[in-house]
């Protein structure tokens, strides 16, 4: 017996006969017929990119979906009948089994282009440690993770003469390497493949795992701290030194205003919001000799010409040359503390054990896992994973008559502060454009059928969009599961939705002076107007009739912030002002986990400001 089921397992990937064969039928039924999804190996991509603690239980629905082929077997508009079932469920856990199978059907079918790009090779700037045996390093300090917070302490704490060991547990990729597809720079250098969500799947976490962290793989928008955030936050965001840490930083990562032509999408924007007479500003951007065409909008897969000034080029390149060794595809497990005191850091990279003895350790493992780090250390402050925020983002799409090609052109040129403070307490929302792929339409396109959603794909060309970011006054928690990945808790509150909806209308107002013949919302149905007298209105009304529960609306999180926050006392912050934790000696925080509300404007600046205020200060007690 045991025999005959292993006979029935396909070998390549664990799934028996009958599960691959409802997964494959489900596959067929989200994609259109030509070209086959099954010739496409679509549902091995969608294995792929199922998130481990998600498998289980998607191996498990596979086995009964298809019972007696009552799936497969079935007549194409009635597999989609049932799909959209599943969309309109009102179990919240089936709209996320949808989405998910939506996702990972969807993605792998349209984001596969192989982009014809040519770029000057160019010599690799670092060379890092590539760990082949097992390892027991000494050094000054340690650095978990290579991204904003990491790559600055990193940087600035090897100029000051310490010896530094990065610890990066993603891979390390140079410029002539982002020549990826869209598909395969999720799968290569986003962490989780793109593919994380929070436990109820209501919003996508996005974050880089590679050497840069997300900031090689983010949007180059460069706002300093804002300074009503600043001084909500108090010490050290007030003082004279966090402003000198901002000029250093915007210095060192060239931040300018000169390097930013809108593209179609921005003078899509533009022209919608000068029509309406509202605000709008250009977007300070860290590039040196931005192309701002159709490599630009290449931003979110890596910048292949270098331009992007993201810590891959700047930070880490001082360090190295300082001295720092970064080793890559390490990932640390926990930090040894002795007499309340951290003194090395624990990893394993390739199946080897990496020990690395410090004098003092900086966790920059991004706000999803330094919360995870510090709880498998035994650190017990209740602030450690709570507080999190993530600047919830959807969007509003229009469809125009000329032609776009919404993927093209400076990533992002102009921003608008029309509603930055809709409650007189700096909470509000921020309209933005980014470029437009296949895979982020996907992302935010209902799904009605597969018919119906291939004709809004070939549409693309002519769709512009328009995202909001929420200022979230709402907080979410990041707990370890039991494999050690963080899990997500988070719902948005009664009043950041109230600002959503006030974002809904206003990229729909701003769309439709811009012209468009069609708007969209990012709802999971399809929510959609031509605009007419009362259009809007019902469009609205439409948009809260399908809701914005969990899976009802698409979000996703580009910013993740808090999770272990800095502030004046252990009853309120996982650390002190200067990012030493508050219960273990030597152990410090410098990421977007320090962050002590959700920042309002994208996070990068802050987050490297704060990391080289409080580097400096390391650096000088280890000096
Ligand atoms: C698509 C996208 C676009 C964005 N665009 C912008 C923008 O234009 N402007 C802006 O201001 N912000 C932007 N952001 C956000 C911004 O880039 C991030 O907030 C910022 O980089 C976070 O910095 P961090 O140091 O907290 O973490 P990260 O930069 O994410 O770095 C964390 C690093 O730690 C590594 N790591 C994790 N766990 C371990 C471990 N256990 N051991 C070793 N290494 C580990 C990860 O692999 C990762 O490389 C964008 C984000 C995304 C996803």
């Amino acid at each position: 017996m045991r025999a005959a089921c292993r006979a029935m397992r396909s070998a390549a990937d664990g799934l028996t006969e009958r599960q691959r064969r409802a997964l494959e039928s489900i596959c067929a039924t989200f994609c259109p017929d030509g070209p086959s999804p099954r010739a496409l190996g679509i549902s091995d991509t969608l294995l792929e990119l199922t998130p481990p603690s998600d498998r289980t239980a998607l191996l498990r629905l596979l086995s009964v979906w298809d019972l007696g082929g009552r799936f497969s077997r079935r007549p194409r508009a009635r597999r989609e009948a049932i799909l959209r079932a599943w969309r309109d469920s009102p179990i919240a856990a089936r709209r996320r089994v949808f989405n998910g199978l939506r996702r990972g059907s969807l993605i792998p079918y349209y984001a596969r282009a192989e982009p014809t790009l040519y770029v000057d090779p160019k010599p690799p700037r670092l060379t890092p440690l590539q760990i082949e045996c097992d390892v027991e390093l000494d050094c000054d300090v340690c650095v978990v993770g290579s991204g904003a917070g990491g790559g600055v302490a990193a940087g600035v704490l090897a100029q000051a003469g310490l010896d530094v060991v990065v610890l990066e547990a993603g891979p390390h990729l140079e410029d002539t390497d982002f020549r990826l597809s869209e598909l395969a720079a999720y799968q290569r250098v986003y962490l989780g493949a793109a593919a994380l969500t929070t436990q109820d799947g209501g919003i996508g976490l996005l974050a880089g795992s590679c050497v840069g962290g997300t900031t090689t793989i983010n949007y180059t928008t460069s706002f300093r701290t804002p300074d009503d955030v600043r001084a909500d936050w108090g010490e050290p965001f007030t003082s004279a030194d966090y402003d000198a840490s901002l000029d250093a930083v915007c210095e060192r990562i060239g931040v300018n205003s000169d390097e930013g032509k809108p593209s179609k999408r921005d003078d899509v924007m533009a022209r919608g919001l000068e029509q309406l007479g509202w605000h709008v500003a250009e977007m300070p951007r860290n590039v040196r000799g931005c192309e701002q065409g159709v490599v630009c909008g290449r931003c979110g897969f890596g910048c292949p010409i270098g331009a992007k000034q993201s810590t891959l080029v700047t930070w880490l390149v001082d360090a190295q040359q300082a001295g720092a060794r970064i080793a890559i595809g390490t990932r640390a497990r926990r930090v040894r503390v002795s007499c309340g005191s951290a003194n090395a850091v624990e990893a394993a990279s390739n199946g080897h054990s990496v020990l690395v003895r410090a004098r003092a350790i900086v966790l920059a493992a991004g706000a999803l896992h330094t919360p995870v780090l510090l709880r498998a250390s035994g650190l017990s402050n209740p602030n450690i994973g709570r507080h999190l925020h993530l600047h919830p983002t959807t969007g509003v799409s229009g469809v125009f008559d000329d032609e776009i090609r919404p993927w093209e052109g400076t990533m992002q040129a102009l921003y608008s502060d029309q509603h930055r403070d809709l409650d007189g307490a700096g909470y509000g929302l921020k309209y933005e454009t980014a470029a437009v792929h296949p895979g982020v339409l996907v992302a935010f396109a209902p799904w009605e059928s597969a018919r119906e959603h291939a004709q809004l794909m070939a549409q693309l060309p002519w769709i512009s969009g328009i995202g909001l970011l929420l200022r979230d006054r709402g907080e979410g928690e990041v707990r370890a599961t039991r494999t050690g990945d963080p899990r997500v808790r988070y719902a948005l509150t009664a009043g950041d939705l109230r600002h959503v909806r006030i974002g809904l209308d206003g990229a729909a107002r701003i769309l439709e002076a811009a012209g468009a013949r069609r708007v969209f919302s990012s709802h999971s149905r399809l929510v959609a107007y031509e605009p007419s007298p009362g259009a809007r209105e019902r469009f609205l009304e439409q948009a809260d009739g399908v809701g914005y529960a969990p899976g009802r609306c698409s979000f996703y999180a580009f910013h993740l912030m808090g999770s272990a926050r800095l502030g004046s006392s252990p009853s309120n912050a996982a650390t002190k002002p200067d990012g030493e934790t508050w219960e273990t000696r030597n152990l410090y925080v410098m990421d977007g986990s320090s962050f002590p509300s959700a920042s309002g404007v994208n996070p990068m600046v802050t987050i490297e400001a704060v990391a080289h205020l409080n580097a400096t200060k390391l650096a000088a007690m280890l000096t």
